[in-house]
């Protein structure tokens, strides 16, 4: 398996620091408002390799946090009245429903920075101890950005360079900083903000701070892989580098992935600009099922455009998947009892070389685009290759192979089938015995109620089909 790292600029074979393990954590969001679907991008893509890994046997401890203490929260706060805690509670619960609309499972931990202040003190203490941080004549605390040696390895960015980028904030020098680079590790309150007290001022921490030590504290001192969108390259994550390797002397991580933007009619997504959607406003539109699909239509490193007639095409797509399996379904009502027939192992085996194709795509950097290629050469292979003539172990086998392809992607093609099959059947049923006693008018009446339902049947010589609408 390869992994295209920030880092090394680079694809490189993957291999675990503990052998079946992976060490995973993602920059999660400010929790102030709706997500946008901008932030669900890194959620389902960092999902789905969460995914792979987990079907390749890995046990993978993923982390992600809630940034729940920060200047937007607090202006939100401000606006409505209300305590920070209760603007960043609120959308916490409001993005873990999206989540879950978005098929993106829970982290094994959503670590909250308010929660984890007593680790960021130890640790800004550690960087003040090693010459690494430095405290300013008003109680700030700001890394000393020089002295760590490989500043811009991620980012590859030159550090004098910086520095000329950063002349101005150096002209005005009215921070107490050391050097135009510092960046603030805590800072001092500001009056009706939330803080903490500290050795330095009562205040509050930094962003970066609390990345560095929530992966320490849930995954270790080395992880393998750190990820997110790809604005937070600079100066989040160079940032992050600087502060856990100063202090633990250790390579934090091994891996550093991060996915594109995405755009709006090929525009940056901006608020002012009016092309700004939350996950909850598209999802009274779509299902969010969709937009995953849709997401991962595209490779994670490739910019992915919004705009309706892909998030159409991506409907479509998926209805082909959900169909297919719904036939699969059907037939297996009907199928042979008999045993697995050798042609039918044969087309398994021809079947099985499209799985091999999806995990080929998966393992070159999780191109899921190809990934989704082969998932549909597989459903094209089974709507041929599947009748009323074949064992119902070989409908079965089949049927697996595009569930397990679609559960790696997040899909459920058997969606809502569980509850509404009986019901459907039954009404199904309902309807043949209506026929049957020439009672039309009953059976006119089933087909509505199903047609309301959003089932539409047909009368086939096999007796009745129905696809969801
Ligand atoms: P934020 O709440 O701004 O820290 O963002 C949370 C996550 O969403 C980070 O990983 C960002 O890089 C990512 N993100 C923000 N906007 C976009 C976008 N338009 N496309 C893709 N990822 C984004
Ligand atoms: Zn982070």
């Amino acid at each position: 398996m390869k992994i295209y790292n920030t880092l090394t600029k680079s694809k490189q074979e993957w291999k675990p620091l503990e052998p079946g393990k992976v060490k995973m954590y993602v920059c999660g969001p400010t929790v102030y408002n709706y997500i946008h679907i901008g932030n669900a991008r890194p959620m389902v893509v960092f999902d789905t390799v969460r995914r792979y890994f987990e079907y390749k046997g890995y046990q993978v401890n993923y982390v992600s946090n809630f940034t729940d203490v920060d200047d937007k929260i607090i202006k939100r706060a401000i606006e409505e009245g209300v305590d920070a805690d209760t603007i960043s509670k609120r959308y916490i619960a409001e993005c873990k429903k999206d989540m879950e609309g978005l098929h993106v499972r829970p982290a094994t931990k959503h670590p909250l920075a308010t929660e984890e202040i007593d680790g960021m003190l130890e640790m800004i203490q550690t960087l003040i101890e090693k010459g690494y941080a430095y405290v300013a004549a008003d109680g700030t605390v700001y890394y000393r950005t020089r002295k760590f040696q490989e500043y811009g390895k991620l980012s590859h960015k030159n550090i004098d360079d910086l520095q000329a980028g950063h002349r101005e904030i150096q002209v005005t020098g009215s921070d107490g900083k050391e050097d135009a680079l510092d960046f603030v590790l805590w800072k001092p309150k500001k009056e009706g903000e939330p803080y903490w007290t500290s050795p330095w001022c009562d205040g509050r921490p930094g962003w970066h701070i609390e990345c560095s030590v929530m992966a320490k504290k849930y995954l270790g001192e080395e992880i393998d892989i750190h990820a997110g969108g790809e604005d937070l390259i600079f100066p989040h994550h160079e940032n992050e580098i600087a502060q856990s390797e100063a202090c633990n002397g250790k390579t934090f991580a091994v891996y550093w992935m991060h996915n594109a933007f995405l755009n709006i009619d090929n525009k940056k997504m901006s608020k002012s600009a009016g092309n700004f959607f939350t996950v909850r406003e598209i999802s009274e539109k779509v299902d969010l099922q969709v937009i995953r699909f849709f997401m991962l239509s595209a490779h994670y490193r490739s910019p992915l455009n919004f705009s309706a007639d892909l998030v159409e095409a991506s409907k479509n797509g998926l209805e082909r998947i959900v169909t297919s399996v719904e036939h699969l379904n059907y037939l297996l009502e009907n199928g042979q009892n008999g045993k697995i027939t050798a042609e039918e192992e044969q087309m398994l085996a021809e079947a099985e070389e499209f799985v091999k194709k999806y995990e080929a795509a998966m393992e070159d950097d999780f191109n899921t685009a190809d990934a989704i290629a082969a998932l549909f050469e597989l459903v094209k292979y089974s709507n041929t290759h599947a009748s009323g003539e074949n064992t119902k172990t070989y409908l079965k086998k089949l049927k697996e192979k595009i569930l397990v392809l679609c559960e790696i992607l997040g899909i459920e093609a058997e969606k809502e089938q569980d509850c509404l099959d009986a019901e459907v059947e039954a009404l199904i049923a309902e309807r043949t015995a209506a026929k049957k006693e020439k009672n039309f008018a009953r059976a006119d009446e089933i087909r509505s109620q199903l047609l309301e339902m959003g089932i539409e049947l047909k009368d086939t010589r096999e007796g009745v089909q129905w696809k969801r609408i």
